[in-house]
């Protein structure tokens, strides 16, 4: 049987980046998905310009891709009486539709050398001095694993375990629903302008969280999600329904189009597991809960991951040392690079979803905190402002405007 250097499980946006770099390292790769590519996954699509930043090799790849920049963001109080409008300085946020970007990233992995098998379901794992992955096409040998299939991953649960840390509850979870309805390029150019303008209500349905459209060339990605600790009670048709008459009422979705139906996925949203390694094995992404907190934003987090986990491996192939103990490094890493960003986003989200009346009314007084909100909620400041800045200006605020309403 052939031995891989590293066999990468799940090929969203992190696996197939970690598959990119691994191979592009001359490591010998291969990535493994259980869906037939082209194919779609429930999300906003809304990258961070920061993406080519960090990754400035998959550009190439990504770029041709994209659908449109938005160029500002609208943002609504959940009583509608308040709304910022920001236009982008720096850092346009780019939209992408997942079929094709996941495409994309896919195929840029096989072009520069990773091996790949869609279209095979992993079902299990041995570890044997090494790994062997357990598919519904066959066992397939590796040096070591990368587990990227997504919030319920296998490999995850197994580092719980072996390192007592509970899964997640639903207070620590989300979920997010969204649907793409076909506009037509005439409708979004009239409606949200040249500037492809981003929208997001506050507590649609009253739900700790947000409603957005997410305008692409001819679709809009429209959607809401927050904690599960509300949204579990909610009646989803109804509250999706209400959102599509609201849209429609201030002309933002065409008044003759039926209501679409909606599709939705569950997200990480505490923060990544405290653990994201054990023997032979790393997480990537979702399945690390490298989400975003306050937005669900998780390529960037993810398919930066991805990157930053190649020293790690290079060095475990080079000392043939693949124990937990070893690669911790990788832990420390994306630790370094996003994880107290991560963590600030967290404590935002506390005030941002539960306050956000009060948020955006400070933010129509305040241009400088129209900034933050913009900065937290699509990451142009890499590393983040951490918690001094908002909580400061907040406070400052909350002195120059009294506020005495609710939320
Ligand atoms: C509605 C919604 C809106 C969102 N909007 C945004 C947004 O606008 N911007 C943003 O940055 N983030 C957004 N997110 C978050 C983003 O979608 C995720 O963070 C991102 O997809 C994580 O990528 P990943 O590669 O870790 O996992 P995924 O993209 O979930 O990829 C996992 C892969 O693993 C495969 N897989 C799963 N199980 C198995 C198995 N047993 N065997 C083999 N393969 C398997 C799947 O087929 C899939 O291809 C949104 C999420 C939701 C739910």
């Amino acid at each position: 049987m052939t031995e891989y250097d590293v066999i990468v499980c799940g090929g969203g946006p992190a696996g197939s980046t970690t598959a990119f770099y691994a191979a592009k390292a001359g490591m010998k790769v291969l990535l493994l998905d259980k869906s037939k590519f082209p194919r779609d996954k429930a999300c906003g699509g809304l990258l961070t310009a920061r993406l080519f930043d960090e990754l400035p090799e998959l550009e190439k790849y990504i770029k041709p891709i994209i659908e449109c920049p938005s160029r500002d963001v609208n943002l609504y109080s959940p009583s509608m009486k308040y709304q910022i409008d920001y236009e982008f300085p720096v850092g346009t946020p780019w939209n992408i539709t997942r079929t094709v970007f996941d495409n994309a990233v896919l195929e840029a992995a096989r072009d520069v050398g990773a091996e790949i098998l869609t279209q095979t379901r992993i079902k299990d794992y041995e570890f044997n001095g090494g790994v062997t992955v357990k598919t519904s096409n066959g066992d397939f040998k590796g040096k070591m694993v990368v587990g990227a299939t997504g919030p319920a991953d296998k490999l995850a649960s197994m580092i719980r375990e072996k390192r007592n840390i509970k899964p997640w509850s639903d207070s620590q979870m989300g979920t997010a629903l969204m649907w793409e309805p076909h506009v037509g390029k005439e409708f979004i150019d009239k409606t949200y302008s040249k500037n492809s303008s981003l929208l997001v209500h506050f507590k649609p349905g009253g739900i700790e969280g947000y409603g957005w459209v997410f305008p692409k060339k001819e679709i809009l990605n429209i959607g809401f999600g927050g904690y599960n600790r509300t949204i579990k009670s909610i009646k989803i048709k109804e509250i999706w329904t209400d959102y599509i008459n609201l849209l429609k009422e201030d002309g933002y979705f065409p008044k003759d189009q039926e209501v679409p139906p909606v599709k939705g996925a569950p997200l990480p949203l505490d923060g990544p597991i405290k653990a994201t390694t054990m023997d032979y094995t790393l997480l990537v992404g979702d399945s690390a809960g490298m989400v975003s907190p306050l937005s669900g934003e998780g390529i960037y987090y993810g398919m930066h991951a991805g990157k930053i986990a190649i020293d790690t491996i290079k060095k475990a192939l080079e000392t043939n040392d693949f124990s937990q103990k070893n690669l911790d490094q990788y832990h420390r890493d994306w630790n370094k690079v996003f994880g107290k960003e991560l963590r600030d986003l967290s404590f935002f989200a506390l005030m941002a979803l539960k306050l956000p009346e009060r948020m955006v009314y400070y933010g129509t007084r305040d241009e400088k905190l129209c900034e933050i909100f913009a900065d937290l909620f699509l990451g142009v400041t890499p590393g983040g402002l951490g918690k001094r800045k908002p909580i400061t200006r907040a406070v400052f605020d909350a002195i120059r405007y009294p506020y005495f309403g609710l939320g």
